[in-house]
């Protein structure tokens, strides 16, 4: 199939499917607030309707699949849906973004499901640190999660970790050197200004260059790896061999390159992190349309797609949260827990 490219010459190549808005951490960059809206119940996507969009997004170009949320592991049974996906011929990459609060349990069932991938965010090796960033008790369950991952053979499983001052800046060789010890990639993500993020400040980012400053001092020169350039993160070498990577999503955006877009568990679809609309597709997909009616109307929204969220947030001058605490309780498509990050 020709590529169905987007206004600026861009495919569809990945989709991340938000599987549930429900999260059991309250991370302080991503839900710092005491109350949230959540999606009505009868709104969520069954696994099967979500299985029948997956087909009409593959028949446009997707060929990756990340399952994330909210916190995916959530969701219940979701080993049926990766099955259900890792069946499907044109998916040549199927993973998972978990906070790892429940990965030790469920570790083997999605290997055995078919997952290809895990990733697991971890901001920090400190338990006190761990509590007063997520508001929650579980960092051992984390690295237990982490462990098992490993013990049920998933391999490049890759630690995401929200680099914010004065909070965890202070770790990032503590990180990779822990990466090291059991073979796992860090990737420090610069700290953004999502829909969620209400406490968010420009301060509080740690720069990709103040990262590499921070670990050229502790390891001495670091060699850019080349790397996908419609891959989020910028790969770098150690002198001993070690790769890190950096998501610099807020100094130094790539939408250029980016074939990625968003499926909500309520069947909306964003073509970008920072859209403040997206289109329904669980009405007409509940309304009897075929794979082939949905994956038509994708494809006309996708040529369609002028989107560039973050090189415009970039272009802003006073650059403050996307959207305060009423205008997401009014619109919870709007949080990066509904849209899945
Ligand atoms: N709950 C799962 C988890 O935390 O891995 C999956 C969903 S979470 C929204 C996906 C990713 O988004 C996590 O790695 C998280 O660190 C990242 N994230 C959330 N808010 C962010 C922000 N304001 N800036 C940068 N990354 C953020
Ligand atoms: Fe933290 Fe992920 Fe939950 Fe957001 S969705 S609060 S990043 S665990
Ligand atoms: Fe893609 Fe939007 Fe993120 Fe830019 S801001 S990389 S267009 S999702």
């Amino acid at each position: 199939m020709s590529a169905n490219l987007d206004r600026l010459g861009r495919p569809l190549r990945n989709l991340r499917i938000s599987v549930t808005d429900r999260c059991n951490l309250r991370c302080a960059y991503c839900m710092p607030e005491e109350e949230y809206t959540w999606l009505p119940r009868a709104d969520i996507l069954s696994f099967e309707e979500t299985a029948q969009l997956v087909e009409a997004f593959t028949q446009v170009g997707v060929e990756r699949v990340r399952l994330t949320g909210g916190e995916p592991l959530m969701r219940r049974d979701l080993p049926v849906l990766v099955r259900l996906l890792a069946q499907h011929g044109s998916i040549r990459d199927l993973a998972l973004t978990t906070n790892g609060i429940l990965l030790a349990e469920n570790a083997r069932v999605l290997k055995d499901a078919g997952l290809s991938r895990v990733t697991v965010s971890l901001d920090t090796l400190q338990p006190d640190r761990f509590r007063a960033l997520t508001r929650r008790e579980g960092h051992e369950k984390v690295l237990a999660g982490v462990e098992a991952a490993a013990s049920v053979g998933f391999k490049n499983t890759k630690i995401d970790t929200v680099v914010i001052r004065g909070t965890n800046d202070d770790e990032l060789v503590a990180l990779i050197e822990w990466g090291k010890r059991f073979d796992l990639e860090v990737r420090f993500i610069e700290y953004m200004d999502v829909g969620g993020a209400t406490r968010w400040s420009m301060r509080d980012v740690v720069t990709r260059t103040e990262m590499l400053a921070t670990l050229t001092e502790a390891y001495g020169p670091i060699t850019p790896v080349a790397s996908d350039p419609s891959a989020p993160a910028d790969r770098f070498l150690l002198s001993d061999g070690t790769v890190f990577g950096i998501i610099a999503s807020t100094t130094a955006p790539f939408c250029s390159a980016c074939d990625r877009s968003r499926l909500t568990a309520d069947g909306h679809w964003f073509k970008c992190l920072y859209a403040t609309k997206g289109t329904d597709l669980r009405t007409p997909l509940r309304s009897g349309a075929s794979v082939e009616d949905l994956a038509h109307t994708i494809a006309g929204g996708w040529r369609l797609r002028d989107d560039r969220g973050a090189e415009k947030r970039l272009e802003a001058l006073n650059r403050t949260a996307l959207a305060d605490s009423v205008a997401l309780r009014s619109n919870p498509h709007l949080e990066m827990h509904t849209r899945g990050g």
